[in-house]
């Protein structure tokens, strides 16, 4: 039998492109069989020959083979030496918040996911570590924020639900001026547009929930780190502890979604991109948030560091009336939470994703009851404005 136990391992696959590693992934094959489609090892334990002597697979909450193909793969994809694949999106942020110690300041985008601020205020809140939320883009207001025990920047750009959008370089460039770590959120881009290791970031996060599954059928959440040795153990540690790892069966569904991720992700960005182009062109909506805008804010550091804009938009219309039946008119657009699926979805943020934001940033950011959130998905791009025609305007 030919022996495949270092076929095509991952120094084979540096030079491919970002395409064909999102296909083949890490080891992309399986080792003993030569299985194509990386199978579910859906074991708890693994058989040891002897004493001393293990696969390197003891354990699943420690390691699993689909696990770890799927970590290898984001290390690949994102640029980093060690993917973590976790339970959610939440426990992935958790993993990178739980670095800090006891008085560690952080500075976070004041436009961020809401259960973001769940966590830095419910939960290491009481442990006395603080928090400023700053506008990200004011690279002046940052510098003003920054205390002697500032330890991470916490970074999502685009933002969640304002799309604000920050430079990740000169973010970078502050925080290492201060000893700081550099975090980003990538969900909304994934690394597909977005390569923040590369723009100087030291760690990587996702709800893999969103566009790296890509088919709203499983919760997920993954953090990739740089080049630090100490971070990667210290986030083993608290996986370990926490037992916050992803299970077999879904890190395959994963796997199977990031091997057409730049596919969808051309899709989203080209429907995205004529939805929000008509959306403005509506006169019961008021305004458009959407980062391919070129008279966007932040257009200039879009177009600096991402090669998309992504399948997101946010939008305000006239009255909380045209809110209540947009949403109840939608047909083949669905009215759910979540976004980065398949499926195009409007999200009513205020009491949705961001029910905790606190009341002044939604109101400073104009996350009222006229905002409404859209993921526009991978659908006939005239089906889904039809829909939102039907819906606003009849
Ligand atoms: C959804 C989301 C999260 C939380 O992820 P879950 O997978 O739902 O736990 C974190 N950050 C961003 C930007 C998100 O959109």
């Amino acid at each position: 039998m030919k022996n495949f136990s270092n076929y095509k391992d991952f120094s084979t696959k540096e030079n491919l492109h970002f395409e064909s590693k999102a296909v083949h992934g890490a080891l992309g094959t399986e080792p003993i069989t030569g299985a194509v489609s990386m199978p579910i090892f859906q074991s708890v334990t693994f058989r040891h020959p002897e004493l001393g002597n293990s696969t390197g697979f003891d354990y699943s909450r420690l390691e699993n083979p689909t696990r770890q193909e799927l970590e290898r793969t984001m290390a690949i994809l994102e640029g980093g030496i060690k993917g973590f694949a976790f339970s959610s999106g939440q426990a992935a942020n958790m993993s990178v918040y739980s670095l800090l110690n006891v008085g560690d300041h952080i500075i976070m985008s004041d436009d961020i996911y809401g259960g973001t601020h769940r966590i830095v205020n419910d939960v290491f809140g009481k442990y006395g570590i603080e928090h400023t939320s700053v506008d990200l883009a004011d690279l002046d207001a940052v510098k003003a924020a920054i205390k002697p025990n500032t330890k991470m920047i916490f970074i999502e750009t685009p933002t969640n639900p304002v799309m604000k959008v920050a430079d990740i370089a000169e973010l970078s460039k502050i925080a290492k001026s201060i000893g700081a770590l550099t975090v980003v959120d990538n969900t909304f881009l994934t690394p597909y547009f977005q390569k923040p290791l590369s723009l100087g970031a030291d760690i990587v996060t996702h709800s893999s929930t969103k566009y790296l599954g890509g088919h709203n059928d499983t919760i997920s959440g993954i953090v990739v780190v740089k080049d630090n040795e100490e971070i990667v153990n210290k986030i083993k540690v608290h996986m370990k502890s926490h037992g916050s790892q992803l299970a077999p069966m879904d890190s395959w569904l994963l796997l199977r979604g990031i091997k057409t991720l730049h596919l969808r992700m051309e899709r989203h960005n080209e429907n995205a991109y004529k939805v929000a182009h008509w959306l403005r062109t509506q006169q019961k909506v008021k305004k458009v948030y959407y980062v391919g805008f070129e008279d966007h804010r932040d257009y200039a550091v879009t177009k600096k560091q991402t090669t998309g804009f992504g399948g997101m938009i946010s939008f305000t219309v006239d009255s909380f009336e045209t809110v209540k039946k947009i949403l109840k008119n939608v047909d083949m657009v669905m009215f759910a939470e979540s976004l980065g699926g398949t499926e195009t979805l409007i999200t009513y943020p205020t009491t949705q994703t961001h029910e905790d934001t606190p009341k002044h940033l939604k109101e400073e950011l104009g996350i009222t009851d006229c905002f409404l959130r859209l993921s526009v998905g991978i659908e006939n791009v005239d089906d889904i404005i039809a829909d939102l025609d039907r819906a606003i305007n009849s």
